[in-house]
């Protein structure tokens, strides 16, 4: 389904969100989630501002649950400008298997 930066289709009073939505976006639950949120917002009147996307993580849930957030470390070696770098933080997930060192966005990278 089309929708407009607020998650509206073209009836009156009628969101959508999730896999159904219309949008070059991951179709995960954690986009379901967040849109389905924010349209929660809207109607509270929490919101009017149009929807932007954090960094979608990629979620697999399969037991142990494992997820990932911006580019591992080794990813990040790759990219010959340190400018590119400056806007991401160093960070750790454990599934309980094994540890990934890798670079979430938005904070300052060290
Ligand atoms: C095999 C598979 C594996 C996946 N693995 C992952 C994963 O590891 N990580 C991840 O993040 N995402 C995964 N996804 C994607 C994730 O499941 C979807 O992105 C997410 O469920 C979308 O949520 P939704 O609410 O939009 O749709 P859904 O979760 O599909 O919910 C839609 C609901 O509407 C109901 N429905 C349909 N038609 C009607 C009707 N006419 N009347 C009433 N109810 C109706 C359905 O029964 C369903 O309960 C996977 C998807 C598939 C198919």
């Amino acid at each position: 389904m089309e929708v407009d930066d607020h998650m509206r289709t073209g009836v009156p009073n009628i969101y959508a969100s999730g896999d159904v939505v219309d949008k070059r976006i991951p179709k995960l639950t954690p986009t379901a989630e967040f849109e389905s949120n924010y349209i929660a917002g809207q109607l509270l009147g929490k919101s009017d501002a149009p929807i932007v996307y954090p960094a979608t993580p990629n979620l697999v849930l399969t037991l142990p649950r494992i997820a990932q957030v911006g580019i591992t470390i080794d990813e990040a070696k790759k990219i010959r400008s340190p400018k590119e770098l400056l806007k991401f933080r160093s960070a750790r997930l454990t599934n309980g298997l094994k540890t990934v060192n890798f670079l979430t966005p938005d904070s300052e990278f060290s």
